[in-house]
């Protein structure tokens, strides 16, 4: 079945750009997809509409057959977003940062915590709990970003840009804990700016351009055209 479905995808924002211009684009249940292009190619801009930040202009979005319009909180219950920019309460310590994220999803408190620290140790986080926000490191605050994500169990995964700026050591240890997740049967979408992070971990791939999708195929066919 498919994860996430979009169709004739348009977005004009207030000053009259065109940053999406009929994206349209299907990735399958189970799938490690990445998404590539230059900068300003309309990556975030996409993410934005799904994760409900941006408003889009025309065209439909499906997450697990959960429509954008007609069912915005089951299409939410179902996924995860990573964004590019931290955006914590900075003085709220990290393992409450989880545990507040799951009570947005009605997730009881004695089962938020479980998850809380499930999530924080997987990803090497957990003797930081009771640190607030503002002392972590990039990094740090990075993989915070992917536990609050994942702290409502969602069926897709998106993460934008999850490894920009974070030195190569980390990089492996995140490729192998998204990697982990994926063969959990989590659907994983990123953007990226790394050729070598889709290689080591998706199967699919689009690039996107100018607001269009100009390629959509297997990694292993975009590695035989290199
Ligand atoms: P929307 O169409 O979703 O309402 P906004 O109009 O809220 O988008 O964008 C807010 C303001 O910020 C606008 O005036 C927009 O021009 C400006 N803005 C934000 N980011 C950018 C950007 N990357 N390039 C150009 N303008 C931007
Ligand atoms: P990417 O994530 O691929 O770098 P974005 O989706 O951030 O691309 O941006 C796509 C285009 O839309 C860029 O040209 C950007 O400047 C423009 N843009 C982004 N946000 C706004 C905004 N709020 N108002 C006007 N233009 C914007």
């Amino acid at each position: 079945s498919s994860a996430l479905s979009i169709r004739q995808l348009t977005k004009t924002y207030a000053n009259g750009f065109q940053a999406l211009r009929g994206i349209d684009l299907d990735v399958a249940e189970g799938d490690f997809f990445a998404l590539l292009g230059p900068n300003g190619a309309g990556k975030s801009t996409t993410i934005g509409i799904l994760s409900t930040l941006v408003n889009k202009t025309g065209g439909s979005v499906q997450v697990f057959g959960h429509d954008l319009d007609r069912d915005p909180s089951g299409l939410k219950r179902c996924l995860g977003v990573v964004p590019q920019e931290f955006n914590f309460n900075q003085f709220e310590k990290t393992f409450d940062i989880v545990v507040t994220q799951a009570g947005y999803y009605g997730i009881p408190a004695r089962i938020a915590r479980v998850r809380a620290e499930q999530y924080l140790t997987q990803l090497g986080l957990w003797d930081k709990r009771d640190l607030p926000s503002r002392m972590l490191s990039g990094g740090m605050k990075r993989r915070l970003m992917i536990a609050r994500a994942l702290v409502h169990q969602p069926r897709l995964l998106i993460l934008d840009e999850p490894t920009a700026g974070v030195d190569i050591e980390l990089r492996r240890s995140m490729w192998s804990f998204l990697g982990e997740l994926n063969r959990q049967g989590i659907t994983i979408i990123l953007t990226t700016h790394y050729l070598e992070e889709a290689e080591q971990l998706c199967r699919h791939i689009g690039i996107i351009d100018h607001g269009r999708i100009v390629e959509h195929t297997s990694m292993r066919e975009l590695l035989k055209k290199l």
